[in-house]
Order: structure tokens, then sequence, then C-alpha cells
């Protein structure tokens, strides 16, 4: 992470304490009734385990009581970021080097800055510190509500002790099946995904600010990017370890937001989406300004561009993965389906052909 290079960051006691309000806020808005109704019971712990973390958990033998956990360190990466993409775009990267890289993207010849249009430095970094971290949460409550563990369990054949879905990494671990597995994570995904937007329209007071979906999409961006490689490798799409590939994942939500925001009761709140082009090119917009971020932030190559392509367009995903995801999903989304307790079976991944996702390109 770039350092000592003069922009202000928050304390660590106040980046805590913003992350602590942010997940009560969602954790009141869509868990709490639905446990107080379901006579369970949600816990949010926090953790000074090293790294970014974050995983979902029943114990067996208190299947009343669900955990979710956050790492401080993944609240931590997710502030700093997000407080620096303002500063790195003011003073490191030309307006001229902005201007080269986005009028295309902005079908515009001038003034085509890399931040988001309508808000200022305060609301870019609050937006974007809030709503990741929001997703994320959302995302653990989704593996929940889903019974992911429950239906794992009853798959394989396991008895164990716990039933957790654990986001620290991507990993190599053979224990799973790596199909039922990325299924699970697709779709909580998906429930997430449909939660973060009302939450967002909630937070803009009635509407859905340009900007403030801009900063939804970035932050989503870089989160997914930062577990693009494990091990120095880019992670491909195939059905190995616990988590699909990010730009697997990236390319889903972005598909998901797409549907979501063409629903009549959200057209109310994005006038100034008149037409397709204008989604297309906020997301265009705010991923390559993630991905030139994190080039800076990070030093890393155009190497890291690939995610970028990769997150837009699924045709070298192999077909015979895509039609394993579909023949696993047909079997799994009834099991969830008949354990859901969440909001809506409908934020459940529906049933489709996952090869058909190339046709729409
Ligand atoms: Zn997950």
């Amino acid at each position: 992470m770039v350092n000592n290079i003069g922009y202000k960051v928050k304390k660590i006691g106040e980046i805590i304490d913003s992350s602590h309000e942010s997940i009560n806020i969602v954790k009141k808005m869509f868990s709490d009734g639905i446990y107080e109704k379901e006579s369970k019971i949600i816990k949010m712990l926090w953790s000074t385990k090293e790294g970014f973390s974050a995983s979902a958990s029943i114990k067996k033998s208190t299947k009343e009581i669900h955990e979710i956990s956050f790492s401080y360190d993944a609240a931590s990466i997710i502030y700093k970021e997000s407080s620096c993409l303002p500063f790195i775009c003011k003073n490191k990267i030309s307006i001229e080097g902005q201007n080269e890289i986005f009028k295309d993207i902005l079908h515009k010849r001038e003034e085509c800055p890399a931040l988001p249009p309508i808000l200022d430095d305060e609301e870019i970094i609050d937006r974007i510190f809030r709503s990741t971290l929001a997703w994320i949460y959302l995302h653990e409550q989704a593996h929940l509500f889903q019974c992911h563990g429950e239906v794992e369990n009853k798959l394989i054949n396991k008895n164990s002790k716990y039933s957790i879905i654990e986001e620290r990494e991507l990993f190599l671990d053979q224990r799973f099946n790596s199909i039922h597995r990325h299924l699970f994570e697709l779709s909580a995904d998906y429930e997430a995904t449909q939660y973060i937007l009302p939450l967002l329209v909630g937070a803009d007071k009635g509407e859905l600010r340009r900007g403030t979906l801009w900063c939804l999409v970035f932050g989503l961006s870089c989160l997914f990017h930062r577990f693009y490689r494990y091990g120095g490798q880019v992670v491909e799409f195939k059905s190995e370890g616990t988590h699909p590939t990010p730009a697997l994942r990236m390319f889903f939500v972005l598909q998901s937001l797409a549907e979501i925001l063409k629903v009549e009761q959200y057209r109310k709140y994005i006038p100034w989406m008149q037409n397709p082009q204008n989604f297309s090119d906020l997301i265009a917009h705010a991923t390559t300004t993630a991905s030139m971020f994190r080039k800076v932030c990070y030093q890393n190559s155009f190497e890291e561009f690939p995610f970028l392509e990769n997150s837009s367009n699924i045709d070298s995903v192999p077909d015979e993965y895509l039609d394993n995801l579909t023949k696993s999903w047909n079997i799994i989304r009834p099991q969830i389906e008949s354990k859901y307790f969440g909001k809506s079976r409908s934020c459940i991944l529906p049933l489709f052909e996952f090869r058909d996702l190339k046709k729409n390109l």
C-alpha cells in the first residue's frame, strides 16, 4: 500500500468505530428481524486475526446461534484503499493521462476524470468503504440464510462439528467439492447484490446516485481483484479450490446489477439511467479506475488488466466447467430452497444454463 505520501487518514480507532457502526446498520436492517422471527441469534464478531478474512459459521451443538466474523485487517484495508483513491487520482496520475484513458469510456474529448461525478472526496471515501463492507456482510449472511454449511454436509455426507464458510483466501483445499463451493459463493454473491441496492437507495435518501453506484462497483472490483492471484498465479476459470476465480464472480455481480436495475421498481431511483449504455459506461469507468488504481498502489504490471477483461467477458471459460455448474445447481438449489430462511427465495441464484451467459455477450 502507498505509505507516507501525505494524505489524511483516520486513526485505527476511528476506522474500527466506523466499521462497527456500518455493520450494525446493515445487521439491524437485514438480519435482526429475520433472526428474531426464527428464534435464532446472529452474532457479529470482530477478530484481530492477521490478514483479510471473513466467515459465516454455525456450531452444530448450538444450531440456533449463527456467527459472522470479520478481521479488523479487512476493514482497515478497505478503508485505506478508499481513502487513497482521491489522492492517487489527483496527485499521481496526470490530467492528460486520465483524459487519454477515459475519453473513449466517457465519450468525451476533454475532462475525463478517473473519479466519479457529483460526489466530493469525503463522500467517495465513505461510500466505497461502507458499501464494500456492507456487501461482504450481506454475502456472509447469505451463506447462513441459504444454509450452505448444512446443505454441504448433506451433499458429501460429512458430520463435522461446525458448518463454516470461510473467505480467508482462495486456497486449494481438497476436503471440499469445488463445484459445490463455487456455487455457494456465486449464490451468496447474488443474494448480497440483491440487498445492497435498497441499502444504497436508503443512504442516498430515496434515489440511487450515479456516483454511489460507481463507488459500489469500484469497491467490489478492488475486493475481487485482491484475490485474483494465489501464490503468484492468476486464479483460472476452473473447478478448483473453495472459490471461483474472482473474475467470474465480478462478472456475475455485474450481470446481477444490470438485471436488478432493469426491474420497474428501481427505475424511479435512477432517472439518470436512460438506456443500457449509461450502465455499461458507468461499469467501464469504475472498473477501469479500479484496475488503474491498483496498478499505481501496488506497482502491478499491466498484466493485471486481464482481471478487467475476464470480469467483463467469459468467452474463455471452458464449457465443461459451466455445464458442471449447471448440472450441480439443478441438484443443489432445491435443497437450499427447502431450508432457506431469508427475505425471499428469489434471492437465491436462479436455475439457468450457465453456458447461456456466453450468448448474451
Ligand atoms: Zn463466501
